[in-house]
Order: structure tokens, then C-alpha cells, then sequence
């Protein structure tokens, strides 16, 4: 599971917090059905915008590098984001493996030299072609573009069209979602040009290995850190087993490098494509892209400070479904975190704890196997289930939020903290514990620390070390006799 490398210029906000969420949610999904997981993220960190920007400060690239790097390390800790490397793409082991796997392109003669003319955004640091261009400006930045002529390597891409029109035909599900896949599909029917791959320029980059004079553009270097991070060149046993079972996450406006681009890469490198790639829109605020240049950016961090470190979480994914654009509002997040999580799942915690406080003595009762709640927890698993393995989170919530809001009407209707102690509140009680294992262990790829938080109030501490999600989320396993564990509130209303 990968995130792009973020591009060390910017600072990361809420736009690089929501891919990089989703895929730790992914990651924790599959480590909870004990797959083995690799979960890569990174900064990308070469080029002449940091040239430049290092220049302008009077430090050297690699000083500004290594402390703008770190606010990435620093946020996604904030964010309880747990990777399981962290790749740069100024360590020795990424120069290394770029140097063996281009080495093997130009062996295969799919790299020669020619010379280059094109338009160039710095911010993007992506060539462009006139038609691309709106009113004469880069389409993303609204920026003027350079126009630039050198000699340089080109990469043959041209030579992939058919085998890449092969390869999409025989991988009908290499790009989700499916608009993203025939967007791709249409650019390569269009044509493929070769690509510029290097330059002379200027020298912050990695150099090319047969020509010491150039270095290589920071897109064709940056996308192969992927190999570098499962061993390409270091651990050939080790890559050969990982690859090329890999989800790339990424967002949609770098869709020409990694579904076009990288896979010809592969192929001219002699190794198979990644198989699969996930792509989702952008955060809108007020109708524009989040970014740097057009200072809307917001720091994921100062809503963990508001809201809290899983609310965050559960904010962000379920009210921004991973792959259309979405309008992002600080006004939605506040409603859905009084609503979703306050009122709902917060509220029937505290209800079922307070009830079972005042009739049972602190002591949970059991669960009966026979509930009318079982067809709506059955069927919250299974969609919950279905949703996480497909990349649809918010679907997955939502399917886990339909059981809770039934659980509360279904207290509602019995009352239990009206009725005598005895047998029928127990039942009513034991039910809707049950319903909280269930679904503490569904929501606990988004909200890990809520969910283990749940487990332990009702008695099952350590819970989520060892459960097993194909035997223990059927129904009627609760097994009661605990002393609940009484607490503040998990989750606050925001006024
Ligand atoms: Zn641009």
C-alpha cells in the first residue's frame, strides 16, 4: 500500500492527510485480516523549485530537504498514520536502486538522447503542450509556464502504446474508479510521445549514471521509489515476493505519471506493472484545490486539536467518499461529529454503561443468541467487510452506522432504564453490548484508539490484538460478566 511522496515544498495539509488516511485505513484493514501489509509513504525531494527555494534561504538543498521532510514525518504521527516506511528520495539506498533500474532501460535501448522543447510549470514541475494550457497558464497553478529547450534523455514511451493497451485489456480493474481507467485509456489511444527524462540545467536531482553532466527529471526518478522501498536492488528475494501486488493511492492530478508512465517504465525495466492504482478527486474548498499556490490550504493538525485525533479520522473519511471531488467544510465536520459520533455511537456507549451501572450491579450481561438486532449486525458485517475490501471507508461507516442507529432505536423501544432488574433489561442490555464488539472491531481501522477504548469500558481489554475477522463477528458472542469501566464521554459535542 502506497501514498505518492509528497513534493517536500509544500507544507502537508488536509489535501495530503486524506490520501495518506485512506491508505493507513487500508493498511489497518488488512493488518486487522492478518494479510501482511507493506505501507510505504514518503517525501519526494529533489528538483529545481527546491533548488531554488534552498537558494533563496542560503542553505543547501539538502538542509532545507531534511527539515521540510520532517513535517511530514511529524504530521502523519499526529495523525496516528502507521507506516511502515519512510522513503526519501535523497537516501543513498533510492540513488542506488535508481541507478540500477534506469541502467536496465537504457540497456534495453527504450532511453536515448535528443533534444527537448517544451512549456514548463515549475510548481508542477510538468511539462505541458500548448492545448493543455488555459489562457497561456498552467491548468493546476494559473501560473505562467517557461519555455525551455535542451538536450536531453528522452524515454521512448511511444513504444508502449500497444503493450500498454495489452495490459490495461488483460487488467480491466488496473484503475479505480472506472472513469479514471477510461480517462487513461482514451489518452493512450490518443498517442504516446516520448518524454524528457533528464536535465542539464541544473544539478539538484540524481544524477544519470552513463552521462554525469545531466540529472534526471524529479517525476522519473521520484516514481521509482516504489521499488526501491521493497528491495529492487537491495533484496531481490524480498521484492520478488512483494511485487507487484501494490495499491498505489493517489490523487487525480498525477494520473499521467502513475498510470501511464510508470507502468511503461515497468515494462521497459523488465518487470510487471503495479496491480492496482486508486484515484481519487480533490478536496474542494469554496470550488478550488487545495493547495499551496492558492493559500487554502488547512493544517490537518489543528483539527485533530478541535475535534480530536479519531474523530478527525472518521470526519474526513466519511464525509469526503474516496473518489469524486468533494467540497470540504469545516461546518459539515461539526455537524457530523455532534450527530455520527456524539449522539450516536458516543451516546449508546454511555447509555448502555449508565444502564448497566444502575440495573446489574456494573456486571455486563451476555448476549442471547437470539436477537432482533442479529439480521442487522449480520448484515453490517458483511457490507462492512465488502466496503473495506473495495476501498469504499465512508460506505463501510455508513453500513456500520445503520446497525448503531438501529441499536438505539431498539433501546429506545424497550426502555431498559425503566424497567425492574431481572431478565428482560439484561436481554435488551446484552444485545446492544454485543452490537458495541461488533462494531468497535468494524470501525477500528478508522478510529483505532476509540475502538480499543470501547472494547475495554465493556470489559474486553486487548481485544483487537487477536481477533479473528472470519470467527468472531457472528452474532452472539458477548460473553457478559465483566465489570464495565466508567469514563468521560468518548466522543465531545462541538458547539
Ligand atoms: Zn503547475
Amino acid at each position: 500500500m502506497t501514498t505518492p511522496i509528497y513534493y517536500v515544498n509544500d507544507a502537508p495539509h488536509v489535501g495530503h492527510a486524506y490520501t495518506t488516511l485512506h491508505a493507513d485505513i487500508s493498511a489497518r484493514w488488512n493488518r486487522l485480516k492478518r494479510n501482511e501489509v507493506f505501507f510505504l509513504t514518503g517525501t519526494d525531494e529533489h528538483g529545481l523549485k527546491i533548488a531554488e527555494a534552498a537558494e533563496k534561504l542560503g542553505i543547501s538543498p539538502q538542509e532545507l530537504t531534511d527539515s521540510t521532510s520532517r513535517r511530514f514525518k511529524d504530521a502523519w504521527n499526529q495523525l496516528g498514520i502507521k507506516y511502515d516506511d519512510f522513503i526519501r528520495t535523497t537516501e543513498p539506498r533510492h540513488i542506488e536502486t535508481v541507478n540500477a533500474f534506469t541502467q536496465k532501460i537504457y540497456d534495453a535501448g527504450y532511453i536515448v538522447k535528443d533534444t527537448w522543447e517544451g512549456l514548463y510549470c515549475i510548481s508542477c514541475e510538468s511539462n505541458y503542450i500548448e492545448s493543455e494550457l488555459e489562457n497561456g497558464m498552467c491548468p493546476i497553478h494559473k501560473r505562467p509556464v517557461e519555455k525551455v529547450k535542451e538536450d536531453n534523455y528522452f524515454f521512448k514511451l511511444s513504444q508502449f502504446e500497444d503493450r500498454l493497451l495489452k495490459f490495461y485489456e488483460d487488467n480491466p480493474k488496473f484503475i479505480e474508479p472506472e472513469t479514471k481507467f477510461n480517462e487513461a485509456l482514451s489518452f493512450i489511444k490518443s498517442g504516446l510521445k516520448d518524454i524528457s527524462v533528464t536535465r542539464s540545467s541544473f544539478d539538484w536531482g540524481i544524477t544519470v549514471p552513463w552521462d554525469h553532466s545531466q540529472v534526471f527529471y524529479v517525476w522519473f526518478e521520484a516514481l521509482i521509489n516504489y521499488v526501491t522501498a521493497l528491495g529492487y536492488s537491495s533484496d531481490p528475494d524480498r521484492f520478488n515476493r512483494l511485487w507487484p501486488n501494490t495499491v498505489h493511492m493517489i490523487g487525480k492530478e498525477i494520473t499521467r505519471f502513475h498510470c501511464i508512465w510508470w507502468p511503461a517504465m515497468c515494462m521497459a525495466a523488465g518487470i510487471n506493472p503495479p496491480s492496482k492504482i486508486l484515484v481519487h478527486g480533490w478536496l474542494l474548498v469554496g470550488g478550488e484545490k487545495m493547495s499551496k499556490t492558492s493559500l487554502n490550504k488547512i493544517d490537518p493538525v489543528d483539527l485533530v486539536d478541535e475535534f480530536g485525533l479519531d474523530q478527525f479520522r472518521y470526519l474526513l473519511v466519511k464525509g469526503s467518499p474516496f473518489g469524486p471531488d468533494s467540497e470540504f467544510s469545516y461546518e459539515e465536520l461539526k455537524r457530523r461529529n455532534n450527530s455520527d459520533l456524539a449522539n450516536n455511537l458516543g451516546n449508546l456507549l454511555s447509555r448502555v454503561l449508565a444502564v448497566v451501572n444502575s440495573k446489574c450491579d456494573s456486571i455486563t450481561p451476555k448476549v442471547d443468541t437470539d436477537s432482533i438486532l442479529k439480521p442487522a449486525a449480520d448484515l453490517a458485517v458483511e457490507s462492512a467487510k465488502e466496503n473495506w475490501d473495495n476501498f469504499s471507508p465512508a460506505n463501510a461507516l455508513e453500513a456500520i452506522w445503520n446497525l448503531l442507529r438501529a441499536t438505539n432505536a431498539y433501546l429506545e423501544t424497550n426502555e431498559p432504564w425503566k424497567g425492574e432488574p431481572g431478565e428482560k433489561v439484561n436481554k435488551v442490555l446484552g444485545d446492544s453490548l454485543e452490537v458495541l464488539r461488533i462494531a468497535a472491531v468494524l470501525i477500528s481501522p478508522v478510529m483505532p484508539t476509540s475502538a480499543a477504548e470501547i472494547l475495554t469500558r465493556i470489559g474486553l481489554t486487548n481485544y483487537l490484538d487477536d481477533v479473528s475477522l472470519s470467527d468472531d463477528l457472528g452474532w452472539g458472542q458477548y460473553p457478559g460478566g465483566f465489570q464495565i469501566k466508567k469514563d468521560a464521554p468518548l466522543f465531545n459535542r462541538i458547539k
